[in-house]
């Protein structure tokens, strides 16, 4: 069993983000990007899966600009068997993610596709779901533990949700994303690096996957979230109270 596992190019978790001067997005020019800490994860289960003797290869992908090829070298030094660049300048969209993750799993044909629940940058949490829906794929989403059945062809997935954990069994082929405490993921070491260098990354471009990118939406402005203020220390319960009821109205 093949597992296509998506990493998502993102701006470095632990950089402060800057909003352009023209307010059309995100600064991306000089600053550090990294594989979107969700897609580590992802990677991670695929790599233990393989490991475990359960799938023969796991299949990196990522979906934007050339320097996405670095993110790939970073899964193929984690233990990525290949990597699929899907070369693109165009603002993709989960959706469009989602189409085109479609069309590779009709080449590749896996029997699992692993995502993150998230990318740090937009934060939309969709792709997974879309791309389930759109191949009719059962999914397990926010995946906290799973477990593979390779006899019964069956994941079963634990998943974290508002009142507790949630078990779900789902007939492969099924799709996956992870939540973070699903595994702590492997550092690539230096000799991997170094291999993962000289490592052939395919290209494909949208066209020849025979998806249109095109979205409805338009990112009209983007802004810096309001400043906090600074917060008060109260003398007694009274005032708190006080405050609650007479400044910020919440009681
Ligand atoms: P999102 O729905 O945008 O929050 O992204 C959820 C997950 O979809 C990410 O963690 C990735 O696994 C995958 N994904 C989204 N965009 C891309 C991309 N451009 N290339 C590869 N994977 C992506």
């Amino acid at each position: 069993m093949k597992i296509l596992v998506a990493l998502k190019r993102v701006v470095d978790y632990a950089v402060k983000i800057r909003v352009k001067s023209d307010k059309t997005g995100v600064e991306t020019s000089n600053v550090k990007m990294s594989m979107n800490p969700f897609c580590e994860i992802a990677l991670e289960e695929a790599l233990r899966i393989r490991e475990s003797g359960l799938a023969s290869e796991v299949i990196a992908v990522s979906m934007g600009p050339t320097q996405c090829t670095e993110t790939l070298r970073t899964g193929l030094a984690m233990g990525a068997d290949r990597a699929v660049h899907v070369a693109s300048d165009a603002v993709l969209y989960p959706l469009s993610v989602a189409k085109l993750l479609k069309a590779l799993v009709e080449i590749e044909k896996p029997g699992l596709i692993i995502l993150g629940k998230q990318a740090i940058d937009d934060d939309c949490n969709q792709t997974g779901q879309m791309v389930a829906g759109l191949l009719r794929w059962p999914q397990g989403t926010f995946a906290s533990k799973v477990l593979l059945d390779k006899e019964k062809q069956v994941a079963t997935v634990e998943r974290e949700v508002d009142g507790g954990l949630e078990t779900l069994s789902l007939d492969l082929p099924a799709v996956i994303t992870t939540d973070l405490r699903l595994n702590q993921p492997r550092y690539a070491t230096l000799p991997n690096i170094m291999k993962a260098k000289s490592k052939v990354i395919k290209k494909v471009t949208p066209e020849e996957l025979n998806v249109e990118i095109k979205s409805d939406l338009e990112v009209v402005e983007v802004n810096e979230p309001p400043k906090r203020k600074a917060g008060v220390i109260v003398s007694s319960v009274d005032e708190l109270i006080d405050k609650l009821k007479n400044e910020a109205h919440v009681l």
